[in-house]
């Protein structure tokens, strides 16, 4: 497989950082965008908040600089503002849509342009199990989340025909810090409804993105991949 120029948002913990460390041992050159900056050893960390446009041209010249055009993108910073909707201010859904779609449209954007031009190019979005299934107190989260199935399927009938591809990989319940402060009892419900029996590993997200991004999967557009042990079928 060629040595790809990797480009991960939220790629210092949780899955961005399982997704980085699997590229780096592909042997990959990548790099890892998030507002803390860090990265794994073989990785290049850049600081960049994905809701202010400025930062993320800049960083896209610091990962061009020393990789190359992006061929890979995985744009997979997320947030969550959990609510019932009667609480959830206007604030609350605007910054999680701002991160989570506004963001992934973005990098998107400022990866396209090359990628058309070099006519390769995989852009990977994290979704989520609750885009299409819906969460109670989850309103802007599951917006977002259903709203990248959407950007990437345009993408596709944008694309397709230079070589780029666009999907979702989307996870159920993973266990990173997002699902760290759960209650016992809501992860007993979950538990319950995953017909795997149990929550997710990062690593098992990190598969999935790699696959999608190599070069046998280049007639694979318009996805959207759950990994989530089954909680989501059928949606
Ligand atoms: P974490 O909370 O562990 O990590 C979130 C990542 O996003 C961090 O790297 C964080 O870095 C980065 N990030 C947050 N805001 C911004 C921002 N404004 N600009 C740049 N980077 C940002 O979450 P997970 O690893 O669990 O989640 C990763 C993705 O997977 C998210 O999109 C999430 O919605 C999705 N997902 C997670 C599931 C789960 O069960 N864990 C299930 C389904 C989907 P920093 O704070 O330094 O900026």
């Amino acid at each position: 497989m060629p040595v790809r120029s990797v480009l991960v948002t939220g790629g210092n913990r949780g899955i961005g950082l399982a997704i980085v460390e699997r590229f780096v041992a592909q042997g990959h050159r990548v790099a890892a965008l998030s507002r803390a900056g860090e990265a794994p050893e073989g990785a290049l960390g850049i600081v960049c908040d994905v809701s202010e446009a400025d930062q993320v041209d800049a960083a896209f010249k610091v990962a061009e600089a020393a990789h190359g055009p992006v061929d890979v993108l995985v744009a997979n910073a997320g947030i969550t503002k959990d609510t019932l909707i009667l609480r959830m201010s206007e604030a609350d859904w605007a910054a999680v849509l701002d991160v989570n779609l506004t963001g992934s449209f973005r990098v998107a954007k400022r990866a396209a342009r090359s990628m058309i031009r070099g006519r390769f190019g995989r852009i990977i979005f994290t979704g989520s199990v609750v885009g299409l299934y819906g969460s109670a107190g989850q309103v802007n989260y599951s917006a977002s989340k259903a709203a990248l199935v959407g950007v990437a399927r345009s993408l596709t009938r944008e694309l397709g025909g230079r070589g780029v591809t666009a999907n979702v990989v989307a996870p159920g319940f993973i266990e990173t810090d997002m699902t760290a402060g759960l209650p016992d009892d809501l992860i007993a419900k979950y538990h319950a409804s995953i017909p795997a029996g149990r929550l997710g590993q990062v690593g098992e997200v990190a598969a999935a993105v790699a696959f999608l991004a190599s070069d046998e999967a280049g007639y694979i557009s318009g996805a959207v991949i759950p990994v989530d042990g089954g909680l989501g079928m059928g949606h």
